[in-house]
């Protein structure tokens, strides 16, 4: 007997076939939030019943972690004197399908995907990612035979930015789209690196990849997309305006509503206080009073006295200017000279902050902890166990420890910009009294404006510990999930298909196209 059709919707969304692409995807290897976003939106369109495969480099840790890899193709690819082998591979934690692209020479070094011991940007970083670019441009098209073809490219920051002009004019394309994690991380390089990685000359051109005479991984992107988004709607506006435009603001503000600002999701298999294996204690709002467990095992762990009632603060992430950590240093005396309060950073970056982190750490022995390196484990146990949560970032394109500290009852304390802006409510008269309110918000990126957030922090604390835990219990509450918002990525998947763009360079009107800078002549 032929089994039953699928019901209608879903045999649509079977014909939509997605190959989503990054440079990192959680748990494979992580860095940041694009991780985060490439281990759990292609899990989340699956469950929609889209056919999505993610791709990936095929970095040691990443075949480390890999419970099987199978070589389904070995070709090559202009520009490169070695073949480059297709790797089907399958892990336990990664439910849709996996492909890892494997270039031993260009891939195969341990630790940061993007930097090398000394933390500093691998040199030829243009050509492994314009390796990674042209291998799924290859793939988009079925050249190497899989037998499957995708109706879309997802595409994610700079190092995936020219799979879109690659792809522009070929015959039967799929549509593109490009994702902005950072705006900040441009992948520009000069001119000469252009000529190194044989791409079609015709794309230096100012409406090409061409960006004040270097060449512009991420403008690539952009401009070569059927439709782009960024993972807020605050931070699609500001990437329109010179302060974070980055000189792009105004090809940005070309795309009208082909630019599109879409919250990122938070994958609660990961992270749900009610299941999290990382916890001594687990916890939902409605136990509230079995969160303290965590706080008290975290202040355990690091030394700090078991105190349920100092106030604790806690910071994760990057050590970058972005995320505002020189301001949180600036203002920790403010916050830990006047007793009851305890502060605890996990970090790594910048060897300058910390410096002054450890520093501090000296100075403030017993009521500042710091762990400079990376844990995913700990960054549960420290979302479980602090009362607030810093992120004065400078600007912060969605930022995801802010939602992670909500669902997990620490109350976040942040700067207005981006998806900070889109994802705390204030916490005024006006929205505590309708039981709306999960944070504090500051405007200026400046050690007095956070100080009076955390001032204002330490107030409630202290004067009102009733309405701190319903702020804490508001937060709980969001739904920050994936689930709606992989329903708007297919919506815009739909649209992208519907609506192509036509190649920008030959799209220009004659007399535009002649206006970037000569091409370096003898470059070879
Ligand atoms: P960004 O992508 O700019 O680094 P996000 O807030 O979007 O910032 O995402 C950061 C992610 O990386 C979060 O999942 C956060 O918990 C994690 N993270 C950052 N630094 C560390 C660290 N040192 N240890 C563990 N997790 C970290």
């Amino acid at each position: 007997m032929a089994s039953p059709e699928p019901p209608a919707s879903l045999a649509t969304e079977f014909e939509m076939k997605v190959l989503f692409a990054a440079s990192e995807a959680q748990p494979l290897i992580k860095t940041g939030g694009l991780a985060d976003v490439a281990g759990s939106l292609p899990k989340a369109l699956g469950r929609l019943g889209c056919d999505v495969r993610l791709i990936l480099p095929a970095y040691p840790e990443a075949l480390a972690k890999c419970d099987s890899l199978d070589q389904i193709a070995s070709f090559p690819l202009p520009g490169y004197a070695e073949p480059v082998r297709l790797l089907e591979a399958v892990s336990r934690e990664v439910s849709v399908p996996l492909y890892l692209v494997d270039a031993p020479r260009y891939f195969d070094r341990p630790g940061n995907p993007y930097l090398g011991p000394a933390g500093f940007d691998w040199p030829d970083n243009p050509d492994r990612f314009a390796l990674f670019c042209r291998a799924i441009a290859a793939i988009a098209l079925d050249k190497i035979d899989l037998g499957w073809r995708p109706r879309l490219v997802h595409g994610n920051d700079w190092q995936t930015g020219l799979v879109a002009p690659l792809l522009i004019d070929a015959p039967q394309r799929p549509a593109t789209l490009f994702t902005i994690h950072n705006l900040a991380y441009q992948g520009l390089f000069d001119r000469w690196t252009f000529a190194r990685l044989d791409l079609p000359r015709s794309l230096w051109s100012m409406q090409g990849l061409e960006f004040h005479e270097h060449l512009s991984f991420i403008k690539a992107g952009i401009a070569f997309s059927d439709l782009i988004t960024t993972v807020s709607p605050t931070y699609a506006q500001e990437i329109r305006t010179p302060a974070f435009g980055y000189g792009l603001e105004g090809l940005l503000q070309s795309l009208g509503d082909r630019l599109v600002g879409l919250l990122n999701g938070v994958d609660y298999d990961l992270w749900d206080p009610a299941t999290d294996p990382a916890l001594v204690r687990h916890f939902d709002r409605f136990t509230f009073d079995q969160r303290k467990l965590n706080k008290l095992a975290l202040q355990q762990e690091f030394d700090l006295p078991e105190d349920e009632q100092a106030l604790l603060f806690g910071h994760i992430g990057r050590l970058v200017e972005q995320k505002g950590v020189d301001l949180i240093l600036d203002v920790l005396p403010g916050i830990l000279d006047r007793g009851g309060t305890q502060m605890l950073v996990l970090g790594s970056g910048d060897s300058e902050l910390v410096r002054r982190l450890r520093t501090a750490a000296d100075r403030y022995a017993g009521r500042l902890a710091i762990m400079i390196g990376y844990d995913e484990r700990l960054a549960h146990r420290i979302e479980a166990g602090c009362d607030a949560f810093l992120m004065p970032s400078r600007f912060e394109p969605c930022g995801l420890n802010q939602m992670y500290s909500q669902r997990y009852g620490a109350v976040p304390i942040v700067r207005r910009t981006g998806g900070l802006a889109d994802t705390v409510i204030e916490a005024n008269e006006e929205n505590l009294s309708r039981g709306r309110a999960t944070g504090f918000l500051f405007d200026q990126a400046n050690a007095h404006d956070l100080w009076l957030a955390v001032e204002r922090a330490i107030n409630l604390w202290k004067q009102r510990p009733d309405i701190w835990q319903q702020l804490a219990i508001n937060g709980m509450a969001q739904d920050f999930s994936w689930q709606a918002r992989a329903k708007q990525y297919l919506d815009l998947y739909r649209r992208a298909m519907g609506a192509p763009i036509t190649n920008p360079i030959t799209a220009a009107p004659s007399g535009v196209q002649g206006e970037s800078s000569d091409f370096v002549t003898g470059f070879r």
